[in-house]
């Protein structure tokens, strides 16, 4: 593979990326003119992006109950969706503070996490949460097909090589167990009527924290090398209540405004979504694009 063709489907020859148009000046992106993935052309190794500042960073945007609720939401939706059973085991990809883990946990779930960073050791340590420092990569080594869910909210984005990290997820998945990708949308409305002001290409912990943007045309191709089914594409907010919405966006009362723009968020319209991916029962070799 050239080293500026396409991470997800190698395409050679991507198009920078309209860069002018959006905020995030200061980063490079290329766009992929097959599948359409659009991704920084410079890509520190994803550890080295995930150290203490950003951790520090990331813990100062965060509202712990509303997390918590968030993470209490997201498992309730998927779990009536999919069907599961209480001897359901999940793995938690990018765990951080490991709240879905501890969230799982309480709800009758098995849960473990992992993290590329050893920033929350201590605290997965004082809340006996089940969780490592790893790569999906390795931490797939001794864990093949022993999780019915693997999950990864917001953390694609992350990550240097999507097809490399979904393909240990899948690896990790028993047959018919979902991988749950949860992230931003470049091609949807939302995000093409925001254009700069969508936060997602630059997020509060800095430029480059964000550095692969994956569309559905995208994720359709990088589950395919990666011997995954995609099943279905869920915007957040099916799973986020509109009281959690409200808090999110520091309203204390719901307006007509904001009652509006949950619902617009509620639709396909959405740029935040949930990619859900089968592993089939067989695995048959399959040609992308
Ligand atoms: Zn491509």
């Amino acid at each position: 593979m050239a080293s500026d063709a396409c991470p997800i489907c190698e395409a050679p020859d991507p198009r920078t990326f309209p860069i002018a148009v959006y905020a995030a000046r200061s980063l490079a992106l290329l766009e992929c003119r097959r599948c359409g993935f659009i991704f920084a052309s410079t890509r520190l190794d994803d550890q080295v992006r995930h150290a203490s500042a950003y951790h520090r960073v990331r813990e100062e945007c965060r509202d712990p109950a509303l997390a918590t609720v968030d993470a209490a939401g997201f498992i309730a939706y998927w779990a009536a969706k999919l069907g599961w059973s209480e001897n359901v085991a999940l793995l938690d990809v990018g765990c951080a503070e490991g709240r879905l883990v501890e969230v799982a946990r309480c709800m009758g779930y098995r849960a473990d996490g992992i993290d590329v960073s050893d920033y929350y050791v201590d605290q997965w340590a004082r809340s006996a949460v089940s969780a490592q420092v790893a790569t999906a990569e390795e931490y797939r080594a001794g864990h093949e097909a022993v999780y019915n869910a693997v999950i990864a909210r917001q953390v694609i984005e992350h990550v240097r090589d999507p097809v490399s990290f979904l393909r240990a997820c899948a690896g990790m998945l028993s047959r018919g167990g979902a991988c749950l990708i949860e992230t931003g949308d470049p091609s949807s409305w939302q995000a093409r009527l925001q254009g700069g002001a969508w936060n997602f290409w630059v997020p509060r912990e800095g430029v480059g924290s964000h550095i692969s943007f994956i569309n559905s045309r995208a994720a359709e191709v990088l589950g395919r090398r990666s011997e995954l089914t995609l099943r279905d594409s869920v915007p957040q907010l099916r799973y986020t209540s509109l009281q959690s919405y409200a808090r999110g966006h520091r309203q204390a009362k719901v307006g007509l405004r904001l009652l509006v723009k949950f619902f617009l968020h509620q639709s396909r319209l959405s740029a935040a979504r949930c990619y859900w991916y089968e592993r089939p029962d067989s695995v048959t070799t399959h040609s992308f694009v």
